[in-house]
């Protein structure tokens, strides 16, 4: 069974490595992210986030328009895009419980991914979509929101992860 690993573990920090194809192990854990991003609960997760240095990453939120459950799978991600239109939106991590930050990021997006069947989609997404895959592609290769913030700010957060867990296991 895997489990959600938090900072400062160094697999946060390292390169997820791209995956030949899609085939039943990489399936199955998208399925397993699935589950522990559900239960935390979170919006998204990349596999790094439980000790998997693959490019895989998960993403379940309710479109606030459409009520409609947003709910997918990406192998690969790679966003070929950015907006120069930038917007500020809080974020937080599964890897830092209980800490918030408000970040900029480019409002828009265009990202390439593999699908469970192999197949090469290409889409445009923006608002809560485009903030969370910016987010969970960032740590594909290593980058965590804090990483945003000055080394002040994120040192100050990293410690308290570690006061929080402290008391999480008393
Ligand atoms: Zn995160």
């Amino acid at each position: 069974m895997q489990n959600l690993i938090y900072v400062p573990d160094p697999l946060l920090r390292q390169k997820a490595d791209k995956i030949q194809s899609v085939g039943t192990a990489e399936k199955e854990i998208a399925k397993t992210m699935m589950q522990i991003m559900l239960k935390a609960p979170g919006v998204g997760l990349a596999a790094n986030q439980i000790g998997i240095l693959k490019q895989i990453v998960t993403i379940f939120f309710v479109d606030q328009e459409t009520k409609k459950e947003i709910n997918y799978t990406l192998f690969n991600p790679n966003i070929t895009y950015y907006s120069e239109e930038k917007i500020i939106m809080e974020e937080g991590c599964l890897s830092l419980p209980e800490q918030f930050a408000e970040i900029e990021r480019p409002q828009n997006i265009v990202v390439e991914y593999l699908d469970e069947n192999n197949k090469l989609i290409k889409k445009e997404v923006s608002g809560v979509e485009s903030r969370i895959l910016q987010h969970e592609i960032d740590h594909l290769s290593g980058k965590l929101f804090v990483d945003y913030l000055s080394s002040l700010k994120r040192n100050i957060m990293i410690k308290k992860v570690q006061k929080f867990l402290k008391n999480k296991k008393k």
